[in-house]
């Protein structure tokens, strides 16, 4: 369905799903962020909270770090609220919890078990009080993703695992529609277990999304969800990926940039809604992506691909993506250094430039010292053909890990200045979860470098 403006225009809506379950900035830095987005281009925000609100329908359970007061400027920005709420898999936020474990499904912290007798009540529970909170609201995205364990208890087994899913959607789906609003849900499951025929069943009024994060439109996903005749919006990718994350600070900026260009472009063309994606993690039991400053450069592109092509950074960010693909230290460091000349038009674009210059000299620093353990062994083993000994060997692949060590010590004093700075979340968390752990090996191996390093 094409979103209808307030002044009832149909235009194909360009939303930004934002993840709150990785690090995420204080109200004011919100705020700012909302006006960029704004002024990106966005029509509105997907919000998938997780345990970000005070759920009335699950207590005890509550993170924080969320301000409801937003909704509130989303109104006055004239930026459209979806909620997102998970109600099969990806639940671990919740289910990891002991006064919940009755519902898992086959014992599992990821999914609720679809037959459970209670299941469905607390979900329509749920949903009640999530359209209670959003009076304005016209859609609620269900989730419904990734159910990797579907089917697998005593019970479930019994029965065919797609039948299971279609069931447990389309009682959600209907129970939306019966609050008034249009359901959502993401289409992966229909085409993982080929029975995209499934999809038809769901009430008409359901709105399927096809999210698909690699490469660019078409894919032949988003045709066969269309057969089903429900409408299908598209996915894409501005963070995501916990290959991209792992131990890093980014992924390479230009497969992302291509990723949101490319469906907007086809959003544009064929008159299709495109929610750009944000993840905050892999999932709520992963380590924690890097702030929203290192999208920046895919929320201006997936807000329009056309102002993307001629602003300044795009330049920069081939160089980076070139850059970070190599993996080579000096060059990681150079374009760390040649980031900070990028021209910048407000404050977020400003620290983002700043973060993007923190994550590329953390890369270098992390890149120079693996490389150094990886060729440690076949250069001690050099020493009996060349006739240099263990004072020379120390003092030429040893010793320069101690001014990287140096290094990773300054870096990290200067990122928790900038998470202070922007009112990020989770501080503790995600230095003890990155840098962290290399500085850490890097101790460990200035020690004994004959250890096994574990990066
Ligand atoms: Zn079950």
């Amino acid at each position: 369905m094409p979103a209808l403006k307030k002044d009832g225009t149909a235009v194909p809506g360009n939303y930004l799903h934002l993840d709150l379950k990785g690090t995420i900035p204080g109200y004011a830095r919100m705020l700012e962020f909302l006006r960029f987005f704004k002024k990106c281009g966005y029509d509105g925000i997907v919000w998938e909270y997780e345990d970000r609100l005070p759920w009335r329908s699950w207590k005890g359970n509550w993170r924080g770090g969320f301000d409801m007061r937003i909704w509130e400027d989303c109104r006055t920005l004239d930026l459209e609220v979806i909620p997102l709420i998970q109600t099969l898999g990806h639940l671990e936020w919740l289910l990891k919890h002991d006064e919940y474990s009755g519902l898992r499904e086959n014992g599992l912290i990821s999914e609720l078990c679809p037959l459970h007798p209670e299941g469905m009540g607390h979900l329509k529970r749920w949903l009640n009080e999530v359209a209670e909170l959003h009076p304005e609201s016209r859609f609620i995205h269900l989730g419904l993703d990734e159910t990797w364990f579907l089917g697998s208890c005593e019970k479930c087994r019994r029965h065919d695992k797609m039948q299971l899913y279609l069931n447990h959607a389309k009682e959600l789906c209907e129970y939306v529609l019966s609050l008034n609003l249009r359901p959502m849900l993401w289409g992966d499951m229909f085409w993982r277990e080929q029975r995209l025929s499934l999809a038809r069943e769901l009430p008409p009024g359901t709105v399927l999304v096809d999210w698909q994060y690699g490469g660019e439109p078409p894919y032949d996903t988003t045709l066969e969800l269309q057969r089903s005749g429900h409408t299908v919006m598209g996915a894409s990718a501005a963070m995501c990926s916990w290959w991209e994350h792992a131990g890093q600070m980014q992924g390479p900026p230009g497969d992302r940039i291509r990723n949101v260009t490319g469906w907007k472009r086809r959003g544009d063309a064929n008159g299709m809604g495109i929610i750009h994606t944000t993840w905050g993690r892999g999932n709520s039991l992963m380590n924690i992506y890097g702030p929203w400053h290192g999208a920046v450069p895919a929320f201006i592109a997936g807000g329009r691909p056309e102002r993307w092509e001629t602003h300044p950074w795009n330049r920069f960010m081939k160089r980076i993506t070139r850059v970070m693909e190599r993996g080579i230290p000096q060059e990681l460091e150079a374009a760390a250094t040649a980031v900070l000349e990028m021209e910048t038009a407000d404050e977020i674009e400003a620290q983002s430039r700043l973060w993007w210059h923190l994550a590329l000299r953390y890369h270098s620093i992390r890149k120079d010292f693996t490389l150094r353990c990886d060729t440690r062994r076949s250069r001690r083993k050099v020493m009996a053909f060349t006739g240099h000994d263990e004072a020379m060997y120390r003092r030429h692949c040893i010793e320069p890990s101690r001014s990287r060590m140096h290094a990773a010590v300054r870096w990290e004093e200067e990122a928790r200045q900038f998470w202070r700075d922007n009112e990020l979340s989770d501080e503790t968390e995600f230095f003890a979860t990155h840098s962290d752990i290399v500085k850490a090996e890097m101790e460990r191996y200035l020690e004994n470098p004959d250890i096994r390093v574990d990066l």
